[in-house]
């Protein structure tokens, strides 16, 4: 069974770039019927944060990547990690290293000078019939894990193609600190093992661990996952997008009116392809998704592309499904929705790129309208005020629909002997704030009958 993961670390707030590491796992164990787990890694107790761990779970939670298993705390699995080292450390696996820091700034400083790449010399590592220095006293070691001395760590990445790394290249890792504690590569392969993890799917950024990793699951008698490493998300400086460099939470999104199919669409598009496919549902995208089209090269974040992948999701979702999006960005403003949101959705959501600014015009027919002094001067000129006052006293008899109201319009129009724009805009004005609306009796049905007249009479 296929079993992929999403290990974040709580180090900051998880951007689009991070969640992108976890749609295409989420999207491959979906695809193949497999679970998805959840694993914090707050290992790292200075940089970590509960608010952190929160955008995570509320970001994914929105976007509908749901996990099968977990969240998992490695901070939790403490003990499981030191039973490991305990077991590799009978089985001669790893070694203690009483190297101090200042010995390893020495070694380092003599390759340097000789242009060698520092690395650890072995000094500690046993061999048959070596003899190792003396123990110092007073110093607790660091556990080194023994990395094999010759051949290849070889593995066929999905993204990369066939990667070969020769094990001179990789030195002893420390794999326990001097107070015991595990280090970062070592958890990995103890949670990956325990998780039964079949393929991981993570950023590039982790490529050079991944020998060391594929070393110690030997070590520990098993064969490694499948691994698919996705290039960087670039921002839109062509920076590495990140925490540090100012890109927004995945929550803020969700804030600033983006739809979660949306961003799960723009996101499955940002390395992964189907053809010349752009715009997809969640389901088209689960059925399509594989490991064959991931991307090889880095790719940009853009966000005027996502607000245009927003615009066509918002355009194709039915209103009565829209509303309620809108209606808590509503909320947010103090009014409160009632049934005549979803035709007011329908009305403008095709001139709108998010929630947010379709809750902007919405909120014109719950709120107060403040024209502009410039629309109103240009709009409401002294020959059109007998007409707007003519429309209002007609507007009080009739009935409350489209088709009554476009009567009434062109009535007023037939007595005046106006144009449809030279009434129709300074109604929009009056009712509405602004002369951009769609159709003016569509526009006046959707506003009770009293507020109408009320907004008229300001003429
Ligand atoms: N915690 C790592 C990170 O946030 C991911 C580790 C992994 O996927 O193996 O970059």
């Amino acid at each position: 069974k296929v079993r992929t993961r999403f290990a974040p670390s709580p180090t900051g707030f998880i951007h689009l770039g991070n969640i992108r590491s976890a749609l295409y796992p989420w999207a491959f164990a979906r695809s193949q019927g497999g679970d998805f787990i959840l694993r914090i890694e707050d290992t790292d107790l200075e940089r970590s944060s509960q608010e952190a761990v929160d955008v995570i779970l509320q970001g994914m939670s929105w976007l509908g990547l749901d996990h099968d298993e977990g969240p998992h705390f490695q901070m939790q699995r403490m003990d499981r990690y030191k039973e490991v080292l305990a077991r590799m450390r009978e089985q001669g696996l790893v070694y203690p290293c009483y190297m101090s820091v200042a010995e390893l700034d020495a070694l380092r400083e003599r390759q340097m000078a000789h242009k060698e790449k520092p690395r650890y010399d072995g000094t500690w590592r046993p061999e048959p019939g070596k003899q190792l220095p003396p123990v110092p006293e007073g110093v607790q070691p660091v556990l080194r894990f023994r990395n094999p001395t010759g051949g290849v760590v070889a593995w066929d990445d999905k993204v990369k193609g066939r990667i070969e790394i020769s094990n001179e290249e990789l030195d002893d890792l420390v794999i326990a600190r001097p107070d015991g504690t595990p280090t970062y590569n070592f958890c990995v392969v103890v949670d990956d093992i325990d998780m039964a993890i079949t393929h991981v799917i993570r950023g590039d950024d982790h490529v050079n661990n991944t020998p060391r990793q594929i070393n110690i699951f030997r070590a520990l008698g098993k064969e490694p996952p499948v691994y698919a490493h996705l290039p960087t998300v670039l921002n839109e400086r062509g920076e590495k997008m990140s925490k540090r460099n100012g890109a927004k939470p995945v929550t803020q999104f969700r804030d600033e009116g983006f739809l979660a199919d949306a961003v799960v669409n723009y996101l499955a598009r940002l390395g992964w392809s189907h053809g010349d496919d752009e715009i997809f549902s969640r389901e088209q995208f689960l059925q399509w998704f594989d490991l064959d089209h991931l991307g090889k090269s880095a790719a940009q974040f853009d966000e005027t592309k996502l607000r245009w992948v927003n615009a066509q999701h918002m355009k194709a979702m039915p209103d009565a499904q829209l509303a309620p999006l809108v209606g808590e960005q509503l909320r947010k403003r103090g009014i409160t929705p009632d049934e005549r949101l979803p035709r007011i959705c329908g009305l403008f959501k095709d001139r709108c790129d998010t929630t947010v600014a379709l809750a902007d015009w919405a909120s014109r027919f719950y709120l107060p309208v403040q024209p502009s002094a410039e629309d109103l001067a240009k709009h409401i000129t002294e020959g059109v005020r007998p007409a707007v006052s003519m429309l209002a006293k007609m507007l009080e008899g009739v009935q409350w629909d489209r088709g009554a109201i476009a009567e009434s319009l062109k009535e007023v129009l037939r007595a005046t002997g106006l144009k449809m724009p030279q009434l129709a805009m300074p109604v929009r004005v009056l009712v509405l704030g602004t002369p951009q609306t769609p159709s003016l009796d569509a526009v006046l049905e959707l506003v009770p009958r009293e507020v109408v007249l009320q907004r008229l009479a300001a003429a």
